[in-house]
């Protein structure tokens, strides 16, 4: 069996101890992992402390870091068959997904290579005349990066590329469910130059792993991904080291018909919007809010084009829907869905698991109309479509809101006018109007109320990792001036 090790101070090796890890395919143990005990955060984490501030990383220019974020953005490139393989067998995620999302993991790379010498403090016009004032934006420390199973590659480029841009270094821990292509990512890493210590790469339990790296005294900032439940206990922890936080969470976001839509462009953006990575995604359009008059003649296009989406195994380039990650997380659908029919939802198609081995889960829709259900509520994290029908913007609004989520919401409609009214009324941090699903590394990411704060992309994101020192510099040759009084 192939076994993976752990990245510590520029070191691969097998950690304290080691965990077998589960091919969602065939719910098979297929590869050994390291398990990050408390003894190897902390040398991971004093490792990145000795590099923040010895050795080559501390005295690089900005530039020179940016030609090796450049170079592992190639090596990306270059391994990008390998990565996607790796990730798809590991989380079950299909095949295509990780193949083409792997290609702008090189982007972010490449686009937090850039800015790494631009990242730039300012003079400041004083009010004083015998002073120089000016910021410098330094690196905010150890950064303590923790990713869930879905798109871990992705997840951590989105935190990595920033924090090297902005000279920190770094403890990645990755989700004990799916590490595979993290620790092949860290051989990447290995190669492409960087000082030992400034990029760790462990994986283990939350519990443990993550619990000891959180609340470690080394570490500066915790960048986060996950859920809700984790976050808290991860701002717990950081009441010890008092480390800053960003946070990205999960999501319930409402997908808008507006009955002037494109509709079959909204329900091809809907498909991509729950089905697509098996609706393991945090973006995930859960909730359809579609208006009364159109509701049954959109969902019967959306019935047929779930019942039509090709399931399969996650390596063959054919397949749409693959397996959920584990065993726990179809256990966790089966159960809100079970209770939502309870509740009175009715099934339109799917509602169960396929027959066989594997973590597989069936497309499925759910009309909640009239009805309390926790589907339309809960947070999912899978192929689960929830739908709900309104009469008039108002009450769109007020449906699309009435969640503690806000991370995103897509609004379809060919109403200009309209569009620009609910782009404004909708509380969460992405609204994608007559699209779905679309980042880049230029545009920023995050979410509101339960969904977190703190945005990853774009610039601010790079300037999450700084923190400011503001630099007195006194002009004038005559004696300092009466001590007891403050200038
Ligand atoms: P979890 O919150 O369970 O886990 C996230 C990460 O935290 C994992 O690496 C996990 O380790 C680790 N962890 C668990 N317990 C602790 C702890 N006590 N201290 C520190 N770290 C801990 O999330 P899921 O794995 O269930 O992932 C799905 C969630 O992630 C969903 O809510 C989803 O919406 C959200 N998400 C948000 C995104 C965004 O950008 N907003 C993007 C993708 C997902 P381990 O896996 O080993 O238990």
């Amino acid at each position: 069996m192939q076994r993976f090790q752990q990245y510590i101070d520029g070191v691969f090796d097998d950690g304290s101890a080691r965990f077998d890890s589960i091919d969602p395919a065939t719910g098979h143990v297929w590869v050994s992992m390291p398990e990050a005990r408390e003894d190897d955060v902390d040398r991971a984490v004093k490792a990145a402390e000795q590099a923040l501030w010895t050795g080559a990383w501390p005295a690089m220019t900005a530039s020179v870091r940016g030609k090796l974020l450049l170079k592992l953005a190639d090596l990306v490139q270059a391994n990008a068959a390998r990565l996607a393989e790796l990730e798809t067998l590991d989380t079950g995620k299909i095949i295509r997904e990780t193949s083409a999302q792997i290609a702008y993991v090189a982007d972010y790379y490449r686009y937090y290579a850039g800015l790494a010498d631009k990242i730039e403090g300012s003079t400041l016009p004083i009010d004083k005349a015998d002073m120089e004032v000016w910021t410098r934006r330094e690196p905010v420390g150890v950064v303590a990066a923790i990713v869930p199973w879905n798109s871990q590659l992705f997840l951590s480029a989105v935190k990595i590329g920033p924090a090297l841009a902005a000279g920190c270094t770094l403890v990645i821990k990755a989700s004990e469910d799916g590490p595979a292509p993290m620790l092949e990512f860290a051989r990447l890493v290995h190669e492409a130059g960087f000082p030992k210590g400034v990029v760790n790469i462990i994986t283990g339990f939350g519990p443990s792993c993550g619990s000891a790296l959180t609340r470690h005294p080394g570490i500066a900032h915790i960048a986060f991904t996950g859920g809700p439940a984790t976050a808290a206990h991860v701002v717990r922890n950081s009441a010890e080291n008092l480390a800053s936080t960003s946070l990205e969470l999960g999501g319930k976001s409402p997908f808008i018909v507006f009955a002037d839509a494109d509709l079959e462009s909204a329900a091809n953006a809907q498909v991509a919007g729950i089905f697509a990575a098996t609706g393991q995604s945090c973006v995930a359009g859960s909730r359809l809010l579609v208006e009364a008059s159109i509701k049954d003649k959109f969902i019967a296009v959306l019935k047929a084009k779930a019942e039509a989406i090709r399931i399969g195994t996650p390596l063959d380039m054919a397949t749409e829907v693959g397996p959920l990650c584990t065993a726990r997380q179809r256990a966790h659908i089966e159960n809100v869905v079970a209770a939502s029919v309870n509740a009175g939802a009715r099934i339109v198609t799917g509602g169960k698991a396929r027959a066989g081995e594997g973590f597989y889960y069936l497309p499925t829709i759910i009309d909640c109309d009239g009805v309390k259900a926790p589907s339309f509520e809960a947070e999912l994290f899978g192929p689960v479509l929830s739908v709900v029908s309104f009469t008039n913007e108002e009450e769109a609004v007020a449906l699309a809101n009435d969640t503690p989520y806000g991370l995103a919401s897509g609004v379809f409609t060919q109403n200009l006018t309209r569009a620009h009214r609910m782009i404004r009324r909708i509380r969460a941090g992405i609204v994608w109007v007559n699209t779905y699903r679309a980042v880049s590394p230029i545009a920023p990411f995050g979410g509101f109320g339960s969904s977190g704060h703190g945005r990853e992309g774009g610039l601010a994101a790079a300037l999450d990792f700084t923190r400011t020192k503001t630099v007195w510099l006194r002009t004038s040759d005559d004696p300092f001036p009466d001590p007891f009084v403050m200038r």
